[in-house]
């Protein structure tokens, strides 16, 4: 039998634990795939703790996989063997529910989840369903294709739909996997971005990555800052913070919306005014397309900056990015 190394959880909170265990064999609708990266992402957590409906376990996280098609089951068509691939969030549909007749496969009522409801990328080797896989550019490394699934997606797909055309004033709320990622698609899409941050420390680089402008929320009044610059068309929450959420809400200008695209730690309060004073609006947002996102930060050239761990090393990378400490992703590299 041949074996793999793999992370798992083993119950509802347990610890990352490095196991061998054999090489999956893919269904009739499944390819088997060698993974070369895997990005550690925040909902990573959910599989660690639990916190899914149906979740088994053991259960091996990560849902920002590219690897090579190394075998392919009966019925897959359409891919071929060596063929570099990366699977995200979206682990597969059932082009049978009304959601997957009207196209939007993203809300199919019952799709997977990689890493949650079928095992993930913190493995040398995982199955995934061929309809949700996605090209990866020859242009793109592995190790940095695998943040842009997940993180890249979710942040490009939001600018994308968030109603602000070129020219208008964008809020990124949060400077860290997300939000450097947000910066550059904001800049590269046209957008007058402008970062909300705690601190002076991530100035810089946030003007580096495109920001032409920078707010210290710990020590400015955001509100008043923003509307002293006509108000934000949009505010991209990517900072889980409900209460960090919550103040600068206010900076939106009339028409304006705030996408939440993190899970936030408490509750988001939204004041009255900012709702009934202009037709704002709050959402959340957890769509966007892999492959769009791939190919735009290959045209535009968005680059996740990323931390790499071997396999063996997954408790450090998910400690590093639960504590925000790691700059400004962490990535597994398989060796
Ligand atoms: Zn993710
Ligand atoms: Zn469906």
């Amino acid at each position: 039998m041949a074996m793999m190394k793999a992370v798992q959880v083993k119950a509802p909170g347990a610890d990352f634990e490095l196991v061998q265990k054999e090489i999956p064999e893919p269904k009739s609708n499944e390819v088997l795939i060698k993974v070369e990266a895997c990005g550690v992402c925040h909902g990573d957590v959910l599989t660690r703790e639990g916190r899914y409906p149906g979740i088994t376990y053991p259960r091996t996280p990560g849902h920002e996989v590219v690897g090579i098609i190394e075998k392919l089951g009966s019925s897959v068509a359409g891919w071929n063997v060596g063929q570099r691939v990366g699977v995200g969030w979206h682990g597969g549909h059932c082009f049978q529910c009304s959601a997957c007749r009207r196209g939007d496969y993203w809300a199919c009522e019952n799709s997977l989840t990689t890493g949650l409801s079928a095992d993930g990328g913190y493995a040398e080797h995982m199955v995934a369903r061929s309809e949700v896989l996605a090209v990866i550019p020859k242009e793109l490394g592995s190790v940095e294709a695998a943040p842009i699934i997940c993180a890249g997606r979710t942040t490009f797909g939001a600018l994308k739909g968030c109603g602000a055309k070129g020219g208008d004033l964008v809020a990124i709320h949060g400077f860290g996997g997300l939000g450097h990622l947000a910066v550059q698609y904001a800049t590269k899409l046209g957008f007058r971005t402008v970062v909300l941050s705690r601190g002076k420390d991530k100035e810089a680089l946030a003007r580096k990555l495109g920001a032409q402008d920078y707010i210290d929320t710990t020590t400015a009044d955001v509100v008043k800052e923003l509307k002293a610059r006509g108000g934000a068309q949009a505010i991209l929450c990517t900072a889980p913070s409900g209460k960090g959420i919550s103040e600068v809400l206010g900076g939106l200008k009339g028409g304006g919306q705030a996408l939440v695209i993190t899970a936030p730690s408490g509750p988001i309060v939204i004041p009255p005014f900012v709702l009934l004073g202009g037709g704002r609006g709050i959402r959340g947002w957890v769509g966007g397309s892999v492959d769009e996102a791939l190919e735009f930060s290959t045209f535009a050239k968005v680059t996740p900056m990323v931390e790499v761990f071997p396999l063996e090393k997954a408790v450090e990378a998910f400690e590093r990015m639960m504590s925000a400490k790691v700059h400004f992703r962490a990535v597994l590299r398989m060796t």
